[in-house]
């Protein structure tokens, strides 16, 4: 039979990498915590008309990426790309929005994309969404969060903020009209998919990554000179307060992000320690979404951050916490007719060090097998119940990586010599 693989880019986590995801989440799940801002679940799969209504229809996710399909009902269901609508809808739903929210959330997300290194079909975000606050100060907050979190990482040297503001939508209206008129003159220079763009989604040509359209958008109209007086001084303020905390940031007048629902701030961390796919961290603002959804006018900003990205990021730099790859503290080694003495010693030493990660010989062997395994689990010491130990309760220390003399000691005295 042929052998079953896993959908190309979907991928497993084989348990050597789960240390550094367990980490990532640890890190970034108490960073929000300290910031008062509480987790959210919303389920994998929506309504396809969420997506579509909140993403918008002319997006690459929307018309390209997403995994859509009936259910048994004949219903059209998607698999989450992002994580926003799902929890403006869930807001809504549960009238979460009577007061201002600060959430986040993590989760696999999907899109049918081309997968590379950076670039996966099932890949995870990490998300924070804010609802019910208008001004630039939690536009600062969120930043200066995740400034803080690339400290905390080790990578703040590798990460740089990109920032920009489309203003209201009037004048990302005006800009775009503006922008058409240019680009519609030199319609033959531009690639072939800035072409097609030109008339479904022109903003999303600044990002393109062909060199010649890039070399004549030197010359189009600058987005920043549209900029409504509101979107301006919001855009002014929030630039004053990040310079007060410290958060250097580029502003980049052609970051336009790829959701239709953003307005006002954007930006993105990007980096290039990680290649083509350099965005580790994007978001905005988008204070039309939630009314937009079916809820009463309610101001919002958040971002989404690749979690793969991220742990691939914290790898290539080497910047993992060296004690990761350390699964185990102790193995016990248990040779002859001592199985249920084993048992009882390890389960008395999860309850004198709740700290010790205990692996117990589970199979039999000999002496010298059950050594081996000892050694290869990366414990510190091996701790060996073998016949004569059994019947005195003790137990044998043997210490696998330092030269100190084995010794035997009653079971009841382990716990204070590895305490020590
Ligand atoms: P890109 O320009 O790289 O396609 P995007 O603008 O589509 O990114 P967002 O929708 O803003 O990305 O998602 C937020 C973050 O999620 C990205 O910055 C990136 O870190 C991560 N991300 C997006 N798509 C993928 C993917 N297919 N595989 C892995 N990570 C992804
Ligand atoms: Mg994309």
């Amino acid at each position: 039979m042929k052998q079953l693989r896993a959908i190309r880019g979907m991928n497993d986590l084989l348990p050597e990498q789960s240390p550094a995801w367990q980490y990532v989440e640890a890190t970034l799940s108490e960073l929000f915590g300290r910031y008062g801002y509480s987790e959210i679940r919303t389920p994998t799969l929506e309504a396809t008309q969420l997506f579509s209504r909140a993403v918008g229809e002319a997006t690459d996710i929307v018309e390209k990426e997403m995994y859509t399909f009936e259910d048994k009902s004949g219903d059209s269901v998607t698999l989450r790309p992002e994580g926003t609508a799902g929890t403006v809808r869930a807001a809504i739903q549960s009238n979460l929005l009577i007061q201002p929210q600060r959430l986040w959330y993590f989760g696999p997300m999907f899109r049918y994309e081309r997968p590379q290194k950076g670039r996966l079909r099932q890949f995870h975000q990490f998300g924070v969404e804010v609802f019910g606050i208008e001004g630039p100060d939690i536009d600062a907050e969120i930043l200066i969060m995740t400034a803080r979190l690339w400290r905390q990482l080790g990578i703040s040297e590798q990460v740089t903020l990109q920032l920009n503001s489309l203003g209201n939508s009037d004048s990302r209206a005006a800009y775009r009209d503006a922008l058409v008129v240019y680009l519609s003159e030199r319609r033959e220079l531009l690639d072939e998919d800035s072409q097609r763009r030109l008339e479904r989604n022109p903003l999303r040509i600044l990002d393109s990554k062909n060199a010649q359209t890039q070399e004549l958008l030197a010359d189009a109209p600058c987005l920043l000179d549209f900029l409504d007086e509101e979107s301006a001084a919001h855009f002014t303020q929030l630039r004053a307060l990040l310079d007060a905390a410290g958060v250097k940031y580029e502003i980049n007048s052609k970051l336009v992000r790829g959701l239709d629902y953003y307005g006002k701030t954007v930006f993105e961390w990007v980096t290039d320690s990680l290649g083509a796919q350099g965005t580790v961290c994007a978001g905005g603002r988008y204070d039309g979404l939630v009314e937009q959804m079916g809820g009463k006018s309610t101001p919002a900003v958040g971002f989404g951050l690749g979690a793969e990205r991220l742990v691939l990021m914290l790898e290539t730099l080497n910047v993992l916490p060296e004690s990761l790859v350390q699964q185990v503290d102790a193995y016990l080694v248990a040779v002859g007719d001592v199985q249920s003495a084993a048992l009882a010693a390890a389960e008395q030493l999860r309850d004198d060090l709740p700290w010790l990660r205990l692996q117990a010989h589970c199979g039999g062997g000999s002496f010298k097998s059950q050594m081996k395994k000892a050694d290869k689990s990366g414990a510190d010491y091996a701790l060996i119940i073998g016949e004569d130990e059994a019947a005195n309760g003790q137990i044998t220390v043997k210490y696998l990586r330092s030269d100190q003399q084995q010794q035997t000691l009653a079971l009841t005295e382990l716990a204070a010599l590895l305490q020590g």
